[in-house]
């Protein structure tokens, strides 16, 4: 690996695997050859000669996002829709998302986030979905004293829940994996909900004083989370559709309720450079931990099995250390 012009060497350390790495691995996102590991940290290495406060040493966090920085939405502060993002480097014989199974790495400095020395790299590997959630609870514009409902508990609904307690939000979790419940409510939800045993619209109601959600975030994949979630939420209230929806499909709409109790439908997609660096602040300041997350550190050796299986009940990220 030899860095190009304007670009640091960086060391690997820790790489997460993301739903995206399992899907190419299955065969359902066709991108070979690819080296993946998009969620990762690393130790820069080499800087030669680069406009930068960094230090070979230093331990980084890494947005491996290929922002433009000219496009229309970049330019408008919106550079998690930046046209370029998802366009792959052409000077590699390999497809690169983001690189971090591999030993180095070739980054730009702005890249890289310079951790606390108290921040693990292991647990720092997962900042990047961290930094998506902290996008997407940005759009659902919360404030002190709401309710917050987040649909679905797994990885991206515990982050969110750990979120929504920090600004200052009661939280409602949804899921039908008991497990998943246990752990939500561990991370701090105030009030979790199996809709298979219980009526989450009911529930929620309840709690809400009959008013309904002020925000709704589902970080489940199904209609029905869909459709719960437009039960739920209240007049004034902001829902977020943070998973995506495979295959495609669509949901039915009460036009007058929209109307009428100015309910605003919305979806999140990744992170600004922004949300990374407010992602890493709450890191190393100590605001949040997401080490609960992580269930598994494994070597390079087992990634291959580890993305060939599915480990069942299995919610948090998996992180191979190299
Ligand atoms: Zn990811
Ligand atoms: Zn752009």
């Amino acid at each position: 690996m030899i860095p190009g012009p304007g670009e640091a060497l960086v060391r690997c350390h820790a790489a997460a695997i993301c739903t995206a790495e399992r899907r190419v691995f299955s065969g359902h996102m066709k991108y070979y050859p690819m080296i993946g590991g998009h969620e990762f940290t690393g130790t820069v290495e080499r800087v030669d000669g680069l406009e930068t406060d960094l230090e070979p040493g230093d331990r980084v966090a890494i947005d491996a996002s290929t922002r433009c920085g000219r496009c229309y939405y970049c330019v408008k502060g919106r550079n998690n829709q930046c046209v370029k993002m998802f366009e792959f480097r052409r000077d590699y014989d390999y497809y690169q998302m983001g690189g971090g199974f591999g030993e180095f790495v070739a980054l730009r400095p702005g890249q890289m986030i310079r951790l606390a020395d108290h921040v693990d790299l292991e647990e720092a590997s997962v900042l990047e979905p961290l930094a998506c959630c902290i996008h997407s609870l940005k759009r659902a514009q919360i404030r002190f004293g709401e309710t917050v409902l987040v649909i679905g508990a797994g990885t991206m609904g515990g982050m969110h829940v750990m979120l929504a307690k920090l600004a200052g939000a009661s939280v409602i979790v949804s899921d039908i994996d008991p497990v998943r419940l246990v752990q939500a409510a561990q991370l701090g939800a105030d009030r979790a909900v199996n809709p298979e045993t219980e009526d989450l619209v009911a529930v929620v109601k309840d709690l809400t004083a009959g008013r309904g959600a002020d925000g709704v975030i589902v970080a489940a994949g199904s209609r029905r989370a869909g459709e719960q979630a437009l039960q739920c939420v209240g007049r004034t209230g902001r829902l977020v559709f943070y998973a995506s929806l495979h295959p495609p499909g669509m949901l039915d709409l009460d036009w007058n309720r929209v109307h009428y109790e100015e309910i605003m439908i919305t979806g999140t997609e990744g992170h600004t450079d922004r949300d990374f660096h407010e992602a890493a602040a709450l890191l190393s300041n100590g605001s949040i931990s997401v080490r609960p997350l992580i269930s598994r550190v494994i070597a390079l050796e087992d990634l291959p099995a580890e993305l060939g299986s599915r480990p069942a009940g299995e919610t948090q990220r998996v992180v191979v250390r190299l």
